[in-house]
């Protein structure tokens, strides 16, 4: 049902039941004073009270002042014949019973009540079929979406091994019987996994476009909720209405919401998650290959799924969704830019060369906020408008209105250029794309570094290079000013992250070597492994690794202070420098 439509019958109910209150207390509206039968008797008979008006067995008149009077009169005839001998004019007037319609509507009303309250709460959403609904109370309508997806594969670009490995799942779709005939088995549960906004959710939608079957989607979310054994149950119908529907894609995004391993997590557990997640188990159990059902999953956390989920018969397909190299990025521009107009002379190659690290959903975010730029002016979508939208999907939206003192605006040039010119100097760091002081999102000033080629795993000398780069910033404020701010504390905090995994993690340390020791491992987590000497050793180690880090972060600056003045002058005058822009300062002559 619609919502619109729902929302008016609840307000009729509250507006009728308002009315029927009103009804009910209306009456009686001045004040009247009470009499005794007695004191009336005598004020009838004495001619005090000539006439009055009989309702029931209340009598009720006005005396000369115009007050109103009341009184309570036996109920028979001959009570009544008394005034009336004692010369009074009696004015009956017919009892006001309510009409039949109304007394019948009040005794039924609770009931109504009841009924429309059963009503909305359980019967919700009648299932008319393949449109929005799945019935409701069974899997939550609104959050159950059916669709007939448009996306096709040639959509979906970059990521060509992921989706070899789905043509399969198509053909199947397509043409079930060949596969069953040749006694071939199809993985009924397919898992997506990858960082978030490779294309996950475009992957699966483009299964069901090309096989041109509906498209279920709901989010593990969805499923834990606070009633216990809605989840469950919610899981239950979800598969009956896609076994009813089929040839179907059931598509579950988030899978890591109800599926995380069942006896992680701290303290007790979640009784609800996990009746979920063995209604789900026990549901993809019982699939038969000829229901012709796919349950496609998709999570970034596969390390945290329960492993009985990616047993055979279950999620036994697991597909990795990479992030898009260069070529892959390329490729997902240019399915982008095809729906916006573009420049002709865009060199899609150098673009997808400086967004290294954008996944396919930033790249399209990117793409549309040039076209967004570009739609205020009118005009084509060029390479600087690309470069702006990268900035701003990078960054974060400038904020000009953002008011900055001045002092406040020459300490954050000092501290960028800290980081970008310990960056500049340092064999092997990322070369330094851009250095701003425009307020961006949260942070007031911003150095930007891209790689030069795309990098999967990281050297140690990289890793202690970007301490020392981090480090830049406040060691700069330190060496220029008395004070030091706290725009250094995401720094900071990433400085001390950065060394602690290096250490703990990447058994980056000499003293410690190759050993993992996990955050649970750590006092206070349930099984603590760790003895309190090692703790020390470990935090010893993290203490030496930024202390070097800090040295020769700080030998850098004071060697180059000359240097340094100059690139914050010129970011002070252009508040964004950019590469060529240091480079040209480093080349200067000095003394
Ligand atoms: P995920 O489900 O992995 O988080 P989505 O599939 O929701 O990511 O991606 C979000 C959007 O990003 C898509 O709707 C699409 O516009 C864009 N996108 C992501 N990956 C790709 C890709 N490989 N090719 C084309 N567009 C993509
Ligand atoms: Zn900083």
């Amino acid at each position: 049902m619609n919502l619109f439509y729902k929302n008016l019958t609840i307000w009729l109910i509250i507006g009728l039941t308002a009315i029927l209150v009103l009804n009910l207390f209306k009456g009686e509206p001045e004040t009247v004073n009470a009499l005794t039968y007695s004191d009336f008797v005598a004020k009838v008979k004495n001619g005090v009270v000539t006439n009055f008006t009989l309702h029931k067995n209340i009598a009720t008149w006005k005396d000369s002042n115009g007050e109103r009077f009341r009184s309570v009169i036996p109920e028979n005839p001959a009570s009544i014949q008394q005034f009336i001998d004692a010369g009074a004019k009696v004015e009956i007037v017919p009892s006001r019973e309510p009409h039949w319609f109304l007394r019948i509507f009040l005794s039924w009303f609770p009931i109504f009540i009841l009924v429309a309250i059963w009503f909305f709460f359980f019967r919700k959403g009648s299932n008319k079929g393949g449109g929005k609904a799945m019935a409701f109370g069974k899997s939550k309508a609104q959050l159950v979406d059916a669709q007939e997806s448009k996306v096709r594969f040639k959509d979906v670009a970059g990521i060509d091994e992921a989706k070899e490995e789905l043509v399969e799942i198509v053909d199947f779709l397509k043409d079930p019987t060949k596969f069953t005939e040749a006694g071939a088995r199809i993985p009924t549960g397919v898992l997506l996994y990858g960082e978030p906004g490779t294309g996950k959710t475009l992957l699966a939608k483009a299964i069901a476009g090309e096989a041109g079957v509906t498209f279920y989607s709901i989010s593990g979310s969805n499923f834990v909720e606070m009633y216990v054994g809605i989840g469950a149950s919610r899981v239950r119908d979800l598969f009956a209405e896609g076994k009813k529907k089929a040839p179907c894609i059931i598509f579950i995004d988030e899978i890591d919401a109800v599926g995380r391993h069942r006896s992680s997590g701290a303290a007790g557990g979640n009784d609800e998650r996990e009746q979920t997640l063995n209604q789900l188990l026990v549901e993809m159990d019982g699939f038969e290959v000829n229901d012709n059902v796919i349950i496609v999953a998709a999570t970034n956390r596969l390390d945290i799924l329960d492993q009985a989920l990616l047993r055979p018969g279950r999620f036994d397909r697991q597909v990795l969704v990479p992030l898009p190299d260069v070529l892959g990025r390329e490729q997902i521009l240019k399915v982008h830019a095809e729906k916006i107009r573009t420049a002709t002379d865009i060199d899609w190659n150098i673009v997808a060369k400086s967004t290294p690290g954008f996944s396919g959903a930033e790249l399209a975010n990117m793409i549309n906020e040039a076209a967004l730029m570009v739609a205020r002016q009118g005009g084509d979508v060029n390479m600087n408008d690309l470069e702006a939208a990268k900035d701003k999907v990078m960054m974060g939206a400038e904020r000009r209105s953002m008011i900055i003192t001045v002092e406040e605006k020459r300490i954050t040039a000092y501290h960028e250029v800290g980081h970008a010119l310990v960056a500049w100097m340092l064999p092997g760091a990322d070369p330094v794309h851009k250095v701003t002081i425009v307020p961006r999102g949260k942070a007031l000033g911003l150095t930007m570094q891209l790689p030069e080629t795309e990098k999967h795993s990281h050297s140690y000398s990289y890793l202690f290079n970007n301490l020392c780069i981090l480090l830049g910033g406040r060691i700069a404020e330190e060496l220029i000013f008395d004070e030091i701010t706290t725009g250094s504390g995401n720094d900071i905090e990433r400085v001390s992250d950065l060394a602690r995994k290096m250490v703990c993690e990447w058994g980056m340390s000499k003293n410690i070597g190759p050993i993992v020791f996990k955050a649970s491992d750590q006092p206070g987590a349930s099984t603590p492994l760790v003895s309190d000497a090692s703790i020390e050793k470990i935090n010893s180690e993290i203490r030496d690794l930024i202390d070097t880090a800090h040295d020769t972060a700080r030998k850098i600056l004071s060697d180059n202070m000359e240097i340094m003045e100059a690139i914050t002058l010129d970011l002070l005058e252009k508040e964004t420098i950019s590469n060529q822009d240091i480079q040209a300062i480093i080349d200067q002559p000095r003394g």
